[in-house]
C-alpha cells in the first residue's frame, strides 16, 4: 500500500457553478473519508437550498445557448472532455479508489468505461436526426424535429462516482440540454474531478454544474417541485426512486430511473463450469459486491450444484481483500458500517433458517469495513437474502430441477435489471433468453457493462436505457410541424 500522501490539481474542495468554484451560502463543509481507513480525504461544500436554486438557474441561462449550438461544437467540447479524462485517469482512478474503495485495477477500468460515454455520445451529438414522413394530404408537409429536453438534475450513487455520471452528463449534453448533478455525499471528489476536467475542455459556465450536500431530501424536493427542471435522471435505490418519481408527477417531470437489481445467475448442467466459475467471480465480487448488476443469488441445477459450490468457494478463498490503493487487491471494504450491518444480518437470517456457510462468513480479520467474500450453500428462495439486494460480498446457492423451475425462480421477483445464464446448449440459449423478465442477459458471462449497449431495467429495476443510441434519445422531445404548402396560382 503506498503511504505517500496524494495530492493532484483534480482534488477540489468547492463547487463548480456556473464555472466558478463556489462554497455554500451557509459556509459549512462535510468531510469526505476513506472507506477503508476512515481518513480524511477533504471537505466539500455542504449546500443548502439557496445554492441549489442558483446552479438551476446557471444552468436555465446556460440552456438559451447551448441548445442552439452547433451539433459539431458540442460534438468537439465532448470530445475534448473525453481527451483530458484519459489524459488524467491515474489521478482519477486514485480519487476514487480513495472515496470508493475499490481496487485500483477497477477503478482504473471505470474510469474508461466512464470516458467512453463521452465519446460515444461525442459522436452520438451529429446524429440526433429527425424525420421527413410522407404526408397523409397532398398539400401538406410533415416533419419531425428531435429537440433537447431542458434542465436536467442528475442524482448519482456512490457505487460508481465516475461512470455512473458521465453516463448521464455526456448524453444530455450531446443533445443540448444542460444538467445539474448532485453525486452521493459518500463520493463527491470524483464528480468535482471530472466537472473540474469539463471546465478546463471548454464546457461553458452553466451547461455542467456539480453541487455536493448532505440534504439529499431538500435537492430532490427543489428539482421536482422547480418548473426549471424538465428532467430528472436518477440512480440509486429503488425506494428513493419511487418517491422521486410520485414527486415528478406534480410538474410532470420527465424521469428516468435505474434502480437496484436482484440478478440470478443460472447454472445448466450442460454448462461449462469453468467459465461459470469465472463468471461468477466477475458478476459476484466486482466492487465488494456492490453494483446493481452484481449477481444476488446463484440458481444451480442439483446435479452439478455440489461440485459448483465447493470450486466457487475455492476460488473465492483466493481473492485478496484489503486496502483498494494495494496493487495485490481484489476486494476492498465496504462502503460504510450500514453495509456491513446489513450483509451480517441477512447472512445470520440464513443460517438460522438453515443456510450453510461454505467459505468466509464474517467480517475480516483486517477489521474496519473489511468482509470476507462468502459463499453459502442451501439457501432457500425464502429467505430474506435473495428477496433483498445484499450489495456485498456474499454468494448464496440455491438448487433447481428443471429448466422451467429455474426461470420461475430467476423472475420470481419485482426486480428486472441484469439476469446471467450459462448453458452451452443453442435451443435452450434461445428460450431462457426470451424468458427471462430482465432488461439485461448475460449469456455464458458476466460483465454486459459497455456503453454501446442500452443499459437498463424492467419491473421495479427502472424506467429508461442509458449508454446506445438510445441513451441520448431519454434527453430529447419529439417535435411535430405540420406544414400547409399551396400549390401555385
Ligand atoms: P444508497 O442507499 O445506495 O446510498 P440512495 O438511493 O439513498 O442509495 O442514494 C442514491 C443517490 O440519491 C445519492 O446521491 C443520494 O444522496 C440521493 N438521495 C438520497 N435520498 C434522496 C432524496 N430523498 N431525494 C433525492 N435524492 C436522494
Amino acid at each position: 500500500m503506498s503511504s505517500e500522501p496524494f495530492s493532484s490539481d483534480l482534488l477540489k474542495s468547492r463547487c463548480l457553478v456556473h464555472g466558478q468554484w463556489a462554497c455554500s451560502v451557509t459556509g459549512k463543509t462535510f468531510s469526505v473519508n476513506n472507506p477503508a481507513d476512515g481518513s480524511l480525504i477533504g471537505t466539500v461544500p455542504d449546500m443548502v437550498e439557496d445554492d441549489f436554486s442558483d446552479a438551476l438557474d446557471s444552468s436555465k441561462e446556460a440552456f438559451y445557448y447551448w441548445k442552439s449550438s452547433l451539433a459539431s461544437d458540442r460534438s468537439a467540447a465532448l470530445k475534448a472532455w473525453h481527451a483530458a479524462i484519459i489524459a488524467n485517469q491515474d489521478a482519477l482512478a486514485r480519487i476514487l479508489t480513495l472515496e470508493q474503495g475499490k481496487p485500483l485495477r477497477e477503478s482504473r477500468a471505470e474510469i474508461r468505461y466512464a470516458a467512453s460515454f463521452v465519446e460515444w455520445y461525442a459522436e452520438e451529438a451529429k446524429r440526433l436526426n429527425g424525420e421527413i414522413i410522407p404526408p397523409h394530404q397532398s398539400s401538406k408537409r410533415v416533419l419531425v424535429l428531435r429537440q433537447p429536453v431542458g434542465v436536467v438534475a442528475a442524482i448519482t450513487p456512490w457505487n460508481f462516482p465516475a461512470a455512473m455520471i458521465t453516463r448521464k452528463v455526456a448524453p444530455a449534453l450531446a443533445a443540448g440540454c444542460t444538467v445539474v448533478c448532485k453525486p452521493a455525499p459518500q463520493t463527491p471528489l470524483t464528480a468535482l474531478a471530472l466537472v473540474e476536467l469539463a471546465n478546463r475542455s471548454g464546457i461553458p459556465p452553466g451547461v455542467f454544474n456539480v453541487v455536493t450536500t448532505t440534504d439529499a431530501e431538500t435537492f430532490g424536493r427543489l428539482v421536482t417541485e422547480n418548473s426549471l427542471v424538465s428532467k430528472i435522471s436518477f440512480t440509486g435505490s429503488t425506494a428513493i426512486g419511487k418517491k422521486l418519481m410520485a414527486a415528478c408527477a406534480q410538474n410532470v417531470t420527465r424521469i428516468s430511473l435505474e434502480l437496484g437489481g436482484n440478478a440470478p445467475f443460472i447454472v445448466f448442467d450442460d454448462a461449462d463450469v469453468d467459465s461459470a466459475i469465472e463468471g461468477a467471480l466477475l458478476s459476484k465480487f466486482r466492487n465488494a459486491g456492490q453494483t446493481c448488476v452484481c449477481t444476488n443469488r446463484f440458481l444451480v441445477h442439483r446435479r452439478i450444484s455440489q461440485e459448483f459450490a465447493s470450486r466457487l468457494s475455492l476460488a473465492v478463498s483466493n481473492l485478496k481483500v484489503g486496502s483498494g490503493l494495494d496493487v495485490n487487491t481484489d476486494i476492498g471494504p465496504l462502503i460504510d458500517e450500514n453495509a456491513l450491518n446489513k450483509v451480517e444480518t441477512l447472512l445470520s437470517e440464513a443460517r438460522s433458517s438453515g443456510a450453510s456457510v461454505v467459505c468466509g462468513g464474517s467480517r475480516h480479520s483486517m477489521g474496519g469495513n473489511f468482509f470476507q467474500p462468502t459463499v453459502l450453500a442451501g439457501v432457500k428462495p425464502n429467505m430474506r437474502i435473495v428477496q433483498e439486494e445484499i450489495f456485498g460480498p456474499v454468494a448464496p446457492i440455491l438448487e433447481f430441477a428443471s429448466e422451467q423451475e429455474a426461470i420461475y425462480m430467476a423472475n420470481s421477483t419485482r426486480s428486472g435489471l441484469a439476469a446471467y445464464f450459462y448453458t452451452r446448449d443453442f435451443d435452450r440459449f434461445w428460450r431462457v433468453s426470451e424468458a427471462l423478465e430482465y432488461g439485461i442477459v448475460g449469456h455464458n458471462t458476466g460483465l454486459i457493462s459497455t456503453e454501446i449497449a442500452p443499459f437498463g431495467g424492467v419491473k421495479e429495476s427502472g424506467l429508461g436505457r442509458e449508454g446506445s443510441h438510445h441513451g441520448i434519445l431519454d434527453y430529447t422531445e419529439l417535435k411535430y410541424i405540420c406544414a400547409e404548402v399551396k400549390r401555385e396560382e
